[in-house]
């Protein structure tokens, strides 16, 4: 890993932006030392890395990536682009003109195609949004949110942060995080309803959590995705709209393959129990859940129900 990690250092265009993510890249080198594994397998770095992968892409994936693209058990479901976007090895309109020159040759390819370039666009989106309110990592877009008493609990924060909150899909998505300075997009929405719901967070702790940790960290996505899961942001999720990390890991990880990747001493347990370990009859060294999810839904619903209209 560590060689890999250097070389992606070494190699990253000699820009500002770029000159940012080396320096993180560093401070994960002295982090992770030498352990296993690597970055997410095949990831290397450079222009012309950038563009195999997204040629890999178009020829592999992009004709299931509706469908994929929201399984955190699919390792290639999704592209893999955004730290090659972020250090400018590759830009979103070489992307765009591939994608729509794949779909000019296979017209079968046309609506994956409109869906993964609708997702291009999101990035774009955050970045007027950051042009338009330059605030958008620090202030609630919208305001009643000013009056949410969200706790202070360095522990549940810090078991967040660290992967040890007692729900697998959670903690494989921090894990993943920590380990390749990456994680799967459906996890990200997860991870960050259950910070900012279930444990009723102030979602700039997320947002600032996620900037130092992730390779491809972007000022304007992050912040637009961090307002977005809380509820916080333009034309962003209800806050209602409370993911359960149980059911979203059964259905996105049935069989518990990203789990076991990720949360391995849950490996052993059977595809069902996998989601729900508290419920296994075995000794596991992993923790019991940090909070009811039935209770921190009924929380993360009264204290929205009693900010001001
Ligand atoms: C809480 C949270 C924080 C996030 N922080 C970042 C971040 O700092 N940097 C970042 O690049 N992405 C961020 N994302 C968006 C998304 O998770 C990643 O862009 C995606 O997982 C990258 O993987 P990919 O390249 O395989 O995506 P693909 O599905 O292949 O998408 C292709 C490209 O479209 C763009 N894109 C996809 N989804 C989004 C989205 N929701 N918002 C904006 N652009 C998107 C990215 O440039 C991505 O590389 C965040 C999402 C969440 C929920």
């Amino acid at each position: 890993m560590v060689a890999r990690c250097a070389e992606f250092a070494r190699t990253a265009a000699p820009t500002a932006c770029s000159r940012y993510t080396r320096q993180k890249l560093c401070a994960r080198l002295h982090r992770v030392g030498t352990q296993p594994p690597a970055l997410p397998s095949g990831w290397t770095s450079g222009e012309k890395a950038a563009h195999a992968n997204l040629h890999r892409f178009i020829e592999n994936a992009l004709a299931d990536y509706e469908t994929q693209r929201d399984r955190a058990d699919a390792p290639h479901g999704t592209s893999l682009l955004s730290p090659y976007i972020r250090v400018g090895q590759i830009s979103v309109r070489q992307i765009w003109h591939a994608i729509r020159h794949a779909e000019h040759q296979n017209p079968h390819l046309a609506t994956p195609a409109e869906k993964f370039l609708a997702e291009l666009g999101w990035r774009d989106f955050a970045w007027m949004q950051m042009f338009t309110t330059p605030d958008l990592a620090t202030r609630n877009l919208r305001a009643e949110f000013d009056h949410m008493p969200w706790r202070a609990d360095a522990a549940d924060l810090a078991a967040w942060q660290q992967g040890q909150t007692g729900f697998p899909l959670v903690d494989a998505g921090m894990r993943q995080l920590a380990r390749t300075g990456w994680m799967h997009n459906r996890v990200r929405m997860v991870v960050a309803s259950f910070l900012t719901k279930h444990l009723l967070t102030d979602w700039r702790e997320g947002e600032r959590w996620f900037y130092a940790q992730l390779l491809d960290a972007d000022a304007a996505v992050n912040a637009m995705n961090w307002q977005w899961g809380a509820g916080t942001g333009i034309d962003a999720a209800p806050w209602f709209r409370i993911f359960n990390p149980v059911g979203q890991s059964e259905k996105y990880d049935p069989a518990g393959q990203y789990i076991r990747t990720w949360v391995p001493e849950l490996a052993a347990l059977d595809n069902k129990t996998i989601h729900t370990p508290w419920k296994s009859t075995q000794r596991l060294k992993y923790p019991a859940p940090i909070v009811d999810l039935k209770l921190g839904r009924l929380r993360a619903l009264e204290n929205w129900k009693n900010l001001p209209k």
